[in-house]
Order: structure tokens, then C-alpha cells, then sequence
């Protein structure tokens, strides 16, 4: 990767941007508290990236870290249980410091908590979407933490590295800068082995580099190197780029962009590109769709698929789930993830997009299959 000029640099040409900062960055290992001076610099980095456009999300651990001390909970490690209250009562904590801090740059910070299930079970992770994409739109700043009073055991992430990622996946952003007490990939641990070398830029994850990830055991916290790889995997897979970089410097997104030593983890695609192939890749779609000849070319010419040129629908399907679509001849054409259940569908199919409020006493979307969420299975075939 060059140094100096970083114009270029997927950080600097991302759409939409992920950053997550580990407990250590954020809470000071002497008090316990807040460490606002260091803060303070990462918030300014981020409100330069909007003021040049960007969308930003933050994933911010600390709950733990603030709530301990708060409860005197000592040093040790901690019960389930201990940890859930802990982070009950720095959660409140990490909110303020965050509102206080946004509020007096007259920007809107928005408080998201997630769980693996909202991430996993398709609906959840479509609402949480939806949501994401709205505060983006009305443009405030989303800051995002694991619920973790509510998460039990088996069902926690436990680690903000992969929730960052799947954050990154759900928003379709296509850069995630994980800031840590470490500044990179090492080929061994740098500690342990003089010998080890960095590594700037990893094209793939192949399994030499899956074993760097269990040697490098000099971070703190719940994350470590492991954690971080797997979170590489689900970035790269959903079309991402991400980079594992130092985050206790003052302005450490900054100093990203001024050349700062990273290691980048490049994706095979694009974010959209990424989420096509996952939907044409469904094994089993829930349900088909029959659409007329008009509909079809208006697929063709890269539109999304409104209710008025279907003409059937079969299948058991919830909104979120991928179906197919079918010529009037019954070859599939297409894949997409419906914007309906299948008895709502059934209700709006041939009709126009705005009786539906009319129809189903809700306002849901103009279309039954978003472009975004349709992918043409031979696009020659018109
Ligand atoms: N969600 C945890 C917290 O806010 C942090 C998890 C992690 O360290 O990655 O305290």
C-alpha cells in the first residue's frame, strides 16, 4: 500500500464507513473512566469524513470497562451475570459521554443495541437495516454497542470485532476500521519473535494467515487477533475492506489517512456485487413469482419488480426471504428478496403500487423485489 498521499485509499473513497473502538482505547486503565481527551479527537476524525460526504457508524465498546468501576466489580474476571449489570451501567455512561460530545458539534447521535439474533434472524436483521439506513438518511451519527444485558451466553457475540463486521455487512459500507491496541497483522507474535514481520495488505484469507491470528496474542479484552480475523472474513465476504489499526494515537482515523501503518484485508467484490451472489446463491428460494412480459423487460433494464406485473404467487415466504422469479413460461429468470409475505403479496399482486396502502392498511414499499435486492440469473436472456 503507498504511503504519503492517501487520496486513494479505500478509507478515503468509501461511501459508507464503519469504526470500532475497543474498551482499552475508550476507558482509562487508571480511573476507569471515560478518556475524553482521546475521544475527542476520534469524533473529530469521524465529523471530517461526513463533512466530506461520507456516512459514518461507530461501534463502540466500553459498557463493561465503565460499569465495573461504577459497581466496583474489581479487576478479576467476571460472572455472566457481573458483566451483564456492569454493562447495564456504563452503557448509560458511554451514551452520555457520546451525547455530550456530538451535541455540542450539532450533530445527532443515535444510541443502537444489537444482539446476535437481530443480526441472524433475517427479519431482525432487516428492521435493524432499515433503521441504520433511516438515521443515516436523516443524517444522524449511529453509535452501536452489543445488548449485552439481554444477551445470554450462547447467543452473544461477546466480542465488538465480529458485531462491528456484521454492522459493516448489514449496512452494505464498504470500509470497516477496527481501531485497537495493536497495529496490524503480524506474521508472528512481534512481542515473542523477533522475527516477525507485518503485514500491510492481505488480498485473501488463507489458512497461513488464519494461524497468524492465534499467535498474536498481545491484545487485551475479549477481541484479540482471532476475533478480528473472523471479523475480516465476514467483512470481505459482504464486499468490505478492512483494516486493523492503532488506536491510541490522538486522531487515529486521521493519522490513517495521513499513512499511518494498517494492515488492510481486501474484499473479493463489491458490497452490492457481494449481496447479489449470497441471494443468487440461496439453496432452497421460500416461494415463485410469475410476472408478465412487460415486467420482465423492465428486469432487464435494470428495474425493480412492482406488484402490477405480477401475475401469480406460490409458496409459504415471510418479507426477507428470497424467492423466484418465473417468465410466463415458468423458466426462472431471476432472485430476489421479497419486500412482502406471501399473504400479503397475494392481496397486491397485479395491482398498482399505490393502492397498497388501501389494500393492506399499512404503507410498505412500492416494490415487491427492490433492484437492490434482485440479481438476474442469465443476464442474456432477453
Ligand atoms: N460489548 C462490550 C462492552 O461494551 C465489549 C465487547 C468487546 O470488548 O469487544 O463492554
Amino acid at each position: 500500500m503507498p504511503t504519503g498521499s492517501h487520496a486513494d485509499s479505500p478509507l478515503a473513497k468509501a461511501r459508507r464507513v464503519v469504526v470500532k473502538v475497543g474498551s482499552a482505547l475508550l476507558v482509562e486503565a487508571g480511573t476507569g473512566r471515560v478518556n475524553r481527551a482521546w475521544l475527542e479527537t476520534l469524533i473529530e476524525d469521524l465529523l471530517r469524513l461526513r463533512q466530506r460526504g461520507q456516512q459514518v457508524i461507530l461501534v463502540s465498546s466500553g459498557a463493561i470497562a465503565l460499569g465495573r468501576r461504577q459497581l466496583s466489580l474489581g479487576k478479576g474476571p467476571l460472572r455472566l451475570e457481573e458483566s451483564q449489570a456492569a454493562a447495564a451501567v456504563g452503557q448509560i455512561r458511554l451514551a452520555h459521554a457520546y451525547k455530550e460530545m456530538l451535541e455540542s458539534r450539532q450533530v445527532t447521535v443515535a444510541q443502537v443495541l444489537l444482539t446476535l439474533e437481530d443480526s441472524e434472524r433475517r427479519r431482525r436483521y432487516l428492521n435493524a437495516r432499515a433503521t441504520l439506513e433511516t438515521l443515516l438518511a436523516l443524517g444522524a451519527l449511529p453509535v452501536i454497542n452489543e445488548n449485552d444485558t439481554v444477551a445470554t451466553a450462547e447467543i452473544r457475540y461477546g466480542d465488538n470485532d465480529r458485531l462491528a463486521a456484521r454492522v459493516a455487512q448489514m449496512a452494505g459500507a464498504d470500509c470497516l476500521v477496527l481501531l485497537s491496541d495493536v497495529d496490524g497483522l503480524y506474521t508472528a507474535d512481534p512481542h515473542r519473535d523477533p522475527a516477525a514481520q507485518f503485514i500491510e495488505v492481505v488480498p485473501k484469507i488463507t489458512p497461513e494467515i488464519e494461524a497468524m491470528g492465534g499467535r498474536s496474542a498481545s491484545e487485551v479484552g475479549s477481541g484479540g487477533m482471532t476475533t478480528k480475523l473472523l471479523a475480516a472474513r465476514i467483512a470481505v465476504a459482504a464486499g468490505c475492506h478492512m483494516c486493523i489499526a492503532a488506536g491510541h494515537p490522538l486522531h487515529p482515523v486521521r493519522r490513517l489517512e495521513e499513512g499511518a501503518r494498517c494492515t488492510w484485508f481486501l474484499p473479493d467484490a463489491t458490497p452490492v456485487a457481494a449481496r447479489k451472489q449470497w441471494i443468487a446463491g440461496t439453496l432452497r428460494p421460500a416461494g415463485a413469482l410469475t410476472i408478465d412480459h412487460g415486467a420482465l423487460r423492465a428486469l432487464f433494464a435494470g428495474r425493480s419488480l412492482l406488484p402490477a406485473g405480477v401475475t401469480g404467487a406460490r409458496g409459504q415466504f415471510e418479507r426477507g426471504d428470497t424467492v423466484s422469479v418465473l417468465t410466463p413460461e415458468g423458466t426462472e429468470v431471476a432472485r430476489g428478496i421479497i419486500g412482502y409475505s406471501d399473504a400479503d403479496a397475494a392481496k397486491i399482486i397485479g395491482r398498482q403500487s399505490a393502492e397498497i396502502p388501501d389494500i393492506l392498511g399499512f404503507r410498505g414499499r412500492d416494490e415487491l423485489i427492490h433492484r437492490d435486492d434482485l440479481v438476474l440469473l442469465h443476464a442474456s436472456a432477453t
